[in-house]
């Protein structure tokens, strides 16, 4: 029995490994983006080994923010680290509330690289979450912080900026990023 313990011990370790040393940035059309994550059942030392790594991808990338989904991870988790503030891990996150102002506002993401469109989204929100020490806590944020975070929150049910757009818009910002993409 010890022996097959160990067995599958070392595959969970070299699974992890793998995960670590192979994340990176998927983009769009990777099926992976429209797909929902599952909830993190448990806050360790791997998830938070895993939320360090994704800030790497993050601040290495100069994006402002970065979910589970886009590095193919397929948990409940995304870091943001807005212009002025901190690194912030959000771990199963549940958005309470969400002002009924709205602001418009140019969003770009990661996964869609080199296109950028006009979003319209709530301009303040109330955020419950985990950090990566497993704390949980509440966030009211609003401005860039709210956007980002709407933005990432919608990587982890598998929406992406574009599907905010009226269709038309949509179509030529998709458009572009596959002429772009040929280049
Ligand atoms: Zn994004």
């Amino acid at each position: 029995m010890l022996s097959i313990y160990g067995h599958s011990l070392h595959l969970a370790l070299s699974c992890f490994s793998y995960i670590i040393n192979y994340m990176e940035i998927i983009t769009y059309g990777d099926e992976l983006l429209r797909q929902k994550a599952e909830k993190i059942e448990k806050i360790d030392a791997e998830i938070a080994e895993i939320s360090n790594k994704m800030l790497e991808i993050l601040v290495k990338d100069k994006g402002v923010g970065v979910a589970g989904p886009q590095v193919g991870y397929m948990k409940r988790i995304f870091i943001t680290c807005a212009a002025g503030d901190e690194p912030r891990v959000f771990i199963n996150p549940s958005i309470l509330e969400t002002s009924h102002n709205t602001v418009k506002f140019e969003e770009g993401c990661l996964s869609v690289p080199g296109v950028y469109a006009q979003v319209v989204r709530a301009e303040s929100i109330k955020i419950q979450a985990w950090n990566e020490k497993g704390r949980p806590f509440t966030l009211e944020a609003s401005g860039l912080l709210a956007r980002v975070i709407l933005h990432e929150y919608d990587h982890l049910e598998g929406v992406l900026f574009i599907d905010h757009l009226p269709e038309k818009k949509r179509d030529k910002v998709i458009e572009k990023y596959e002429k772009n993409k040929k280049k």
